[in-house]
């Protein structure tokens, strides 16, 4: 039973270990993944622009041959004004032309505002261009400081990760689930033992009749204020000299 305990306890060293090396990067990882974010947002809103000016500048080459269509139907019923043989005609003529002028009107007045909106489109995009080279540049700094750091402990880490994989490989399935559960919740410390007569995790009082029980390296106890598990002395220096 002390050994179910003690290769508990080894995979706390292992970790805290892991963790110092995580420490060492800091706030870098965090950094990276927000200024890649935020990149990622400028160049959605600059492609989103870029792809809107190219949809305005189509409608307006369409609306330019509608224009166009309406421009020559215009001289036709123009060239017919001159044959009309009564009133009527005349009318239904010059409504034609009317009608003609009113389109090439509305389709012109379009294009003049789709230019516009395109215009304000590319002040935009320039606006935000320079904003996103200086963010490449900080996130290539920032990758390039965690790349010596993570290269600087890489044998560290792999060494590591593979004394924790073979420890994880020891560990009963419930027993390395409620590690895993009280690390994530505790930050870290999953593991930890008396010291003083106090948990070393809360530093909360643990009875001695408790202690005495722990002592026995029999079963599994967990501190009844902090959740974590508790091992004796024992096992830490067992552990610690092995
Ligand atoms: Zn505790």
């Amino acid at each position: 039973m002390i050994n179910r305990l003690k290769i508990l306890y080894e995979l706390q060293l292992v970790d805290d270990q892991l963790d110092e090396l995580e420490e060492l990067r800091g706030d870098l990882p965090h950094a990276v993944e927000s200024l890649e974010s935020k990149i990622n947002d400028i160049k959605k809103s600059i492609s989103d622009k870029d792809k809107e000016k190219k949809e305005s500048l189509e409608k307006r080459e369409e609306n330019e041959e509608e224009i166009g269509k309406h421009q020559e139907n215009q001289k036709k019923f123009k060239a017919q004004l001159y044959q009309v043989r009564n009133n009527k005609e005349y009318d239904a003529l010059t409504k034609e032309i009317d009608h003609t002028e009113d389109q090439v009107k509305k389709l012109e007045a379009e294009n003049n505002s789709l230019a516009d909106s395109s215009k304000r489109l590319t002040e935009e995009i320039e606006e935000v261009s320079p904003q996103l080279e200086t963010l490449k540049e900080e996130l290539k700094e920032k990758q390039e400081d965690l790349k010596v750091i993570i290269k600087a402990n890489e044998k560290e880490e792999v060494k590591l990760k593979t004394q924790r994989k073979d420890i994880v490989e020891k560990i009963k399935k419930p027993d390395y689930s409620a590690y895993m559960r009280i690390r994530k919740a505790k930050k870290g410390k999953a593991v930890v033992t008396i010291k003083r007569s106090a948990c070393s995790g809360c530093h909360n009082i643990v009875p001695s009749q408790r202690q005495l029980e722990i002592r026995r390296n029999n079963r599994l106890f967990f501190c009844e204020y902090c959740g974590r598990i508790l091992v004796s002395p024992e096992v830490v220096e067992q552990t610690e000299t092995d």
